[in-house]
């Protein structure tokens, strides 16, 4: 048995709606391809690619080819799509019009979700939290809770010995205290599902909600947990994996602000592992611009943690960054500010990566590393860049997981064996780095073992 079983057998970064396979949809689609409304994959391609896609054409091709691979160029990412949300959404939205078929219209969306938990567990997986955001548009409480309970009860519902899963509520980021209000009361009236309901994610969009905006559900979940630890709720937080909108400080400080208001979990965190000098050569005046809001909180972060920043060598100006904050008052917050990359400010930049890095290591917080994610979303240009390599030297908790393994091709085990590959170290010493990642499960502060023991 390979030693990496534990890192093989425990996946904690996955969405639902992005484990469906070409092979999956071809199987979902063949007989209702003609009647499923593609209106929501039609608009967002278009938006993302310029024209708009003929999906029933895709299908008669596949079908009449018998080859699911006929769906992949319009499903799968690939690396043209690297960095763009847009382009990533709507070819996850093509797997959505098939996911609310089956749900709204056949009434048979459990047959679907079995289909992915039987994937699951022909590869072996033993542990898994699951993540989804109900779809939007679908914001009243009753459809909000009527999604979450019919996934949770499925996950319920397949349990067994040897395959254990979760469920982690995704919540908006524009309506996390709101949705969360509603989820809680939902849960008071169905005790028989807190067990199976672990945490919260945060994911969709990054650019443009900055964590700072959810201090009241954090502080609102916080005071939950801490007068109710046998239902205690933990929270992951996709950050620092699209962060074009602003500059490289602002999005190292932004992972640093989502532990200090309780995260334990990020998912991603690209901007605390790419080189600075990587980062800005992605795209054409990458990081270059950002809003003068974000500006004055970053220099409001600088002059709070102005003597911890000195410790990790980063040189503080205090009384210029006063000046430019008074100067910066005085402008509209959403005006765009433009500052140039020089060498210093790129090596000071390393320097604020190990600073985060070190808090998020001293508050045992763990970096959900999605590799292939990481490659094509997030617009890493080589794998020997891949921020896996410095998370690895900096000595923080990582554990690897699979994200979208339906529109990324790859199963987790395939994801394991890409960082043996890559970091080019042998599978007792990722072993190690790893530790066991079932210990980074949210159900353990419940202090229940998910396998009875
Ligand atoms: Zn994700």
């Amino acid at each position: 048995m390979s030693n990496l079983f534990l890192a093989k057998t425990c996946e904690l970064h996955v969405h639902i709606g992005g484990c469906l396979s070409a092979e999956h949809l071809l199987e979902l689609g063949r007989e209702h391809y003609k009647n499923i409304d593609w209106t929501l994959y039609k608009s967002s391609y278009q938006k993302a690619f310029g024209y708009i896609p003929d999906p029933c054409q895709y299908f008669s091709q596949a079908i009449a080819d018998e080859n699911p691979r006929a769906l992949e160029p319009f499903y799968t990412i690939d690396k043209k799509d690297a960095g763009d949300f847009n382009r990533f959404q709507a070819k996850y939205d093509f797997g959505l019009c098939i996911f609310r078929y089956w749900w709204h219209t056949l009434g048979r969306v459990n047959e679907l979700l079995d289909r992915i938990f039987q994937q699951h567990q022909n590869e072996g997986i033993r542990y898994i939290e699951y993540r989804a955001l109900a779809p939007h548009g679908e914001g009243a409480s009753k459809d909000l809770v009527d999604f979450h309970e019919t996934i949770a009860n499925a996950i319920r519902d397949v349990c067994n010995k040897n395959f254990q899963a979760r469920y982690i509520i995704s919540l908006p980021r524009n309506s996390s205290l709101a949705c969360y209000n509603i989820i809680k009361q939902w849960l008071d009236l169905k005790p028989n599902l807190r067990p199976y309901i672990v945490g919260f994610d945060f994911c969709h969009f990054e650019e443009g909600f900055p964590p700072a905006q959810l201090r009241d559900f954090f502080s609102q979940l916080h005071a939950d947990n801490t007068n109710d630890p046998e239902n205690y709720f933990g929270v992951t937080y996709h950050v620092g994996e699209i962060f074009f909108d602003k500059s490289l400080e602002s999005s190292i400080r932004w992972c640093h602000e989502v532990v200090e208001l309780g995260a334990t979990r990020l998912g991603h965190c690209i901007a605390l592992g790419l080189d600075p000098e990587v980062s800005i050569n992605r795209k054409p005046n990458a990081h270059l611009f950002e809003s003068v809001s974000e500006r004055i909180a970053q220099i409001q972060y600088d002059l709070k943690y102005n003597e911890q920043l000195k410790d990790w060598g980063i040189e503080i100006n205090l009384y210029e960054l006063e000046k430019e904050l008074k100067t910066l008052k005085k402008i509209s917050k959403e005006k765009r500010i433009k500052r140039i990359y020089s060498k210093d400010r790129l090596t000071e930049i390393r320097l604020r990566q190990n600073f985060v890095l070190f808090q998020l290591k001293k508050s045992n917080v763990v970096i959900e590393v999605c590799p292939t994610s990481n490659l094509l979303l997030g617009c890493i240009p080589d794998p020997s860049v891949h921020p896996i390599h410095r998370f690895m030297e900096s000595g923080v908790s990582v554990t690897i997981g699979s994200d979208d393994p339906g529109l990324f091709g790859r199963s987790l085990s395939e994801e394991i064996d890409w960082v043996v590959r890559h970091l080019k170290i042998s599978n007792s010493q990722l072993n190690r780095h790893l530790q066991n990642p079932v210990d980074f499960r949210f159900s353990k502060r419940r202090n229940k073992s998910p396998f009875g023991k």
